[in-house]
């Protein structure tokens, strides 16, 4: 695994911003086709290396083998997505034939983007925003998570050998704090495509706002943050089918997922069942090293993040039901799963707050009414989902559970690029899906030129 230090600085920052902002022009101006290719490439060899990567993130990132091998097929499904897309936007279109007048609308990068990623998919994430950036033709400089910057280091070792440039991406790992803030601010950092949590990435926004004298444009965001993502379970649902739909969606990765469920609402008809049920597979699953095929849960991603967690399971002691807390191994950094039950009309911390960890709330509901309110109550809106045999309650829940993205009768994790567009909306983050027709957009600008083409004759060349 490469040793990769976070020894970034502000100087750093400085020097890379212009060496992106030299390099802009030169790779804005590349044909469509040419970026496009290098995506196609940086996927090729990902395929071949694909186990390879997966291995660097398991000992960084301590995801178990399924889940980092979904991570890394989900970088390679980013850039063939996006080398596709790119071929739809960016060649040069003419609108409406008028005779004597010729129209072209294109759409051209914007200048230096700024990715900072977080560590929960160290692969998938980083890529997704960063091919997004360099195939509209925007020059990149990546800030990964301090956590797992061995991970983008393979990620750019990549790129790099399929024809990206050194100075079109850099790589730049160092403290969010620091190096993260100050690329906010350089005011010759135009985009900054950001995922993380919701506190740094109100500061961006915040951040961005501010346009110096020095600027010579308005600072564009992508930002996508976190949720606090709900599942119903009506007195219909295929109980097999929702116990380890909710198992999985809960317990995946930990629980460090950003889709993850962290709550479960389930109507009074089968919540002792559901419960029962569901208390019994959350048993089976295995806690452990992550480089054993048979581990479903490694340990947290560091002790900070195993710290916060038992904060949390300390307070639902005292606020909530303990239904079930699942052995761990004796390392501070391991949390093993953790399911908590709350009487109707219960709003414990656990069940408002992002924990990113392996604790599931499951509140009680009398009917759907309840149910959806209970779901919409939370301010994040990323994902949710439902489990129910009844069609009309299937028909209202995807009008009325608001959330960006919603899931029938299956887990709510594991969005898949360009079938699942992926993002939510409210204090989930601002701009367009992931994996999605419209994410590209974000990177460019567009351009229209109007040419009247009536003759007046040509001036030859000059000799
Ligand atoms: P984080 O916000 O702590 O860090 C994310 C990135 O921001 C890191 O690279 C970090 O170094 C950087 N950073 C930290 N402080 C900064 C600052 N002041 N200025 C600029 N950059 C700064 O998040 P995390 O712990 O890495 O990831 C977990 C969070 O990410 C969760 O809240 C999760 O829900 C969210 N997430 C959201 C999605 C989504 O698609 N909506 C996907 C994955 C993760």
């Amino acid at each position: 695994m490469p040793n990769i230090a976070n020894s970034g600085t502000v100087e750093e920052v400085n020097r890379a911003v212009d060496l992106a902002h030299a390099a802009f022009p030169a790779w804005r101006d590349r044909t469509p086709i040419d970026r496009s290719s290098v995506l196609q490439q940086t996927a090729a060899l990902m395929r071949t290396r694909r186990d390879d990567l997966a291995g660097t993130m398991i000992r960084e990132a301590k995801k178990p083998w399924i889940e980092a091998d979904a991570d890394v097929c989900e970088a390679i499904d980013f850039c063939e997505y996006y080398a596709q897309q790119a071929m739809q936007l960016m060649p040069p279109r003419s609108l409406e034939e008028i005779p004597g007048e010729d129209n072209q609308l294109w759409h051209e990068g914007r200048g230096v983007a700024a990715v900072i990623s977080p560590w929960n998919f160290p692969q998938a994430i980083c890529c997704g925003m960063t091919v997004a950036a360099l195939v509209t033709g925007n020059t990149v400089i990546v800030k990964p998570a301090e956590q797992t910057p061995g991970v983008a280091m393979r990620l750019c070792e990549i790129l790099w050998e399929a024809g990206i440039p050194r100075d079109v991406l850099q790589l730049l790992p160092g403290p969010g704090e620091t190096v993260g803030a100050a690329l906010v601010r350089h005011p010759q950092v135009a985009t900054l495509a950001f995922t993380g949590s919701k506190a740094v990435g109100l500061d961006i926004l915040r951040a961005a706002a501010e346009t110096s004298e020095a600027q010579g444009f308005i600072k564009r965001v992508i930002c996508e943050m976190g949720g606090k993502n709900a599942i119903i379970v009506d007195a219909s649902a295929d109980i097999d089918e929702a116990v380890l739909g909710v198992r999985q969606s809960a317990f995946g990765y930990s629980g460090q997922k950003c889709s993850a469920c962290s709550r479960v609402i389930v109507l009074d008809e089968n919540h002792d069942l559901f419960l029962r049920r569901l208390i019994e597979a959350t048993k089976a699953l295995v806690v452990g090293d992550p480089l054993l095929p048979g581990t479903d849960l490694g340990p947290l991603i560091d002790l900070e993040a195993a710290e916060k967690v038992r904060g949390y399971i300390e307070r639902g002691k005292r606020e909530a039901k303990l239904e079930l807390a699942v052995d761990a191994p004796a390392d501070a950094a391991f949390v093993g799963p953790h399911l908590f039950s709350v009487e109707r009309g219960g709003t414990p911390r656990i069940a408002v707050e992002e924990i990113f960890g392996p604790v599931l709330t499951i509140l009680r509901a009398a009917d759907l009414d309840e149910a959806l309110s209970i779901a919409n109550s939370s301010g994040y809106k990323l994902t949710g989902g439902l489990f129910s045999r009844t069609p009309s309650t299937l028909d209202r829940v995807r009008r009325e559970f608001r959330v960006g993205n919603l899931y029938l009768n299956r887990g709510i994790t594991g969005a898949l690029v360009g079938r699942q567009p992926f993002g939510g909306f409210g204090l989930s983050g601002v701009g367009s899906k992931a994996g999605g027709p419209d994410y590209l957009r974000q990177f460019v600008d567009p351009r229209v030129c109007t040419e009247n083409t009536l003759r007046r004759g040509f001036v030859p060349p000059p000799n």
